[in-house]
């Protein structure tokens, strides 16, 4: 793996929402830590016509808008080019190249190019095809490609894109991004599992009774109405992130920390998930679409409401599951996962359920024991809390829950990088470990589709809206847990001083 090397990076949709918030940020930060050497140049691509000028002013205001702070920001944006561009029109890749020709030579870039397509995915496979056949790709340096979710809506559109890109690139060339894989506390759970000897011997179908990963929005669907009805939190978070989350807490230790090696563990949780198909879909997963209700002392509507859904909407905005992985590591013990838009509060956790004791010897105690948990906060506080039994204070051999914890953001005083900026970087280097293969997605895909096909053809139009906005989920959810005698830990009381 390289440290960071010269590059182009050429952005298609450069004047978008997620260039704007996120890539241009992450990239200055990435620039004011010295990660990125003089030999960097970046071409924004898009449709509308701008000057150089104006669209340098528009990466200056996007890094003040986000990080409050533009030290040196000139020196940045001199890097800067902009290229209007219609990505559908076959004759403009030409200029596009010699544009990028040039700036590598003014540079001295080496050919290394990074394509970062940061637009709806229909133009993935048209634009690598034209990479391609333009010669754009036609370079000394490395050439990589960096592809945004949604990869495909389902296993056959995910193979055909596949297949487009692969013309024009390997798939080690490619880089899908999950930005969960760059958040900071997702990174961590390998360091959590790994380096610690009192959890590995633990983690394990003997010890730990259930898994449970939350990750709840209090947001709606705002703008995003068109996309979000023919994706819903099935396709749109759990097919990746949620899914993603499964495989690093579940998968064995690798022989080494390399990509292929990471990736390959990652494969064999896929590999070993329990097909969930036909009758059995009720039985393992649950769906809900929000209805109206009250987020932080405001009315909000319901989803059909929202602009641009339908008012029959069969779109789910909440999912709920139980994934079980068949390997004699996890048999039997389930990874409960859930998601979804306008639920109580923002929270992504993952919360390690430990088995009772053998015996309880503290039971004539004022409270019955609690089971021994680690937590693990992914979003917005970031850190680990361990919850253990000891004794009261001042008490007879009353034993009460205490709870340790580790704050990231209390201990280094500091925001953590944001996911942009770390995945951003790791492209730079060629380190593809936090990227999604090929293999994670189609294998993701399978699990996926089998719970789709059952829910387009089974409509809960006539059940849906099922939860109230402002709660966590349709009551369906509940009781998925409480037939194998669990309760999802409550977000709100895991919490600890953690939001510093
Ligand atoms: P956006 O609609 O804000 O921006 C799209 C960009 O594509 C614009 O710059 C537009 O000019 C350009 N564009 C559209 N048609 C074009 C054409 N024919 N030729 C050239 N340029 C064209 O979208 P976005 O929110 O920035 O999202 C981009 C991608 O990133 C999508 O795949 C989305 O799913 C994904 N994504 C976005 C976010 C986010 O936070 N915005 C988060 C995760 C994933």
């Amino acid at each position: 793996m390289e440290k960071s090397m010269a590059s182009l990076i050429m952005i298609f949709g450069a004047t978008g929402d997620l260039a704007k918030r996120k890539l241009f940020p992450s990239l200055y930060r990435l620039f004011e830590k010295g990660r990125l050497t003089k030999q960097f140049a970046v071409i924004g691509v898009a449709r509308r016509s701008l000057s150089n000028e104006e669209f340098q002013q528009s990466v200056k205001d996007s890094v003040l808008t986000a990080l409050k702070k533009d030290e040196n920001i000139d020196e940045f944006i001199s890097h800067f080019s902009y290229h209007s561009h219609d990505v559908a029109d076959s004759n403009s890749y030409a200029a596009l190249k010699n544009l990028a020709d040039q700036i590598d030579d003014h540079y001295s870039l080496k050919g290394n190019r990074i394509f970062y397509l940061a637009m709806a995915p229909e133009f993935f496979g048209p634009i690598a095809l034209h990479l391609k056949s333009d010669g754009l790709t036609d370079v000394k340096g490395y050439k990589r490609l960096v592809i945004e979710k949604p990869f495909g809506h389902d296993l056959e559109s995910a193979k055909e894109l596949n297949k487009q890109i692969r013309t024009a690139f390997s798939e080690s060339e490619v880089y899908r991004i999950d930005h969960y894989l760059g958040k900071e506390m997702v990174r961590n759970i390998e360091v959590i599992r790994f380096a610690n000897a009192i959890f590995e011997p633990l983690w394990n179908n003997r010890y730990i009774s259930n898994i449970q990963i939350t990750s709840s929005e209090t947001l709606g669907v705002e703008e995003r109405g068109r996309y979000y009805e023919s994706s819903g939190a099935l396709r749109d978070m759990l097919q990746n992130h949620m899914m993603q989350m499964v495989a690093l807490l579940a998968m064995e230790p690798p022989i080494k920390l390399t990509t292929d090696e990471i990736r390959s563990e990652k494969v064999r949780v896929f590999r070993a998930l329990r097909t969930v198909e036909g009758e059995q879909v009720k039985d393992y997963f649950v769906r809900g679409q929000y209805g109206e209700g009250t987020i932080e002392d405001e009315q909000v509507p319901k989803y059909r409401d929202e602009p641009m859904v339908e008012k029959d909407s069969n779109t789910e905005t909440f999912v709920a599951g139980k994934i079980m992985i068949d390997n004699f590591r996890w048999a039997g013990v389930p990874f409960y996962i859930r998601t979804g838009k306008r639920m109580t509060r923002k929270s992504t956790k993952i919360v390690v359920q430990f088995k009772d004791i053998p015996m309880n010897l503290y039971y004539q105690t004022e409270k019955m024991l609690n089971p021994n948990l680690l937590v693990i906060h992914i979003q917005p506080e970031e850190g680990i809390t361990l919850h253990l039994n000891a004794k009261k204070a001042g008490g007879h051999l009353d034993a009460q829950e205490v709870k340790l914890s580790f704050a990231n953001t209390g201990i280094h005083a500091m925001n953590t990088p944001e996911g942009y900026e770390k995945l951003l970087y790791d492209c730079m280097r060629g380190d593809a470990t936090n990227f999604t293969h090929w293999d994670e997605v189609a294998y993701s895909w399978n699990f996926v589709d089998k719970i789709s096909e059952v829910w387009q053809k089974t409509k809960a139009a006539d059940s849906f809206p099922n939860y109230q906005s402002g709660t966590m989920g349709p009551k369906a959810a509940d009781e998925l847990l409480e037939k194998d005698g669990y309760f999802w830990w409550p977000v709100t009381d895991l919490e600890v001083d953690m939001c510093k």
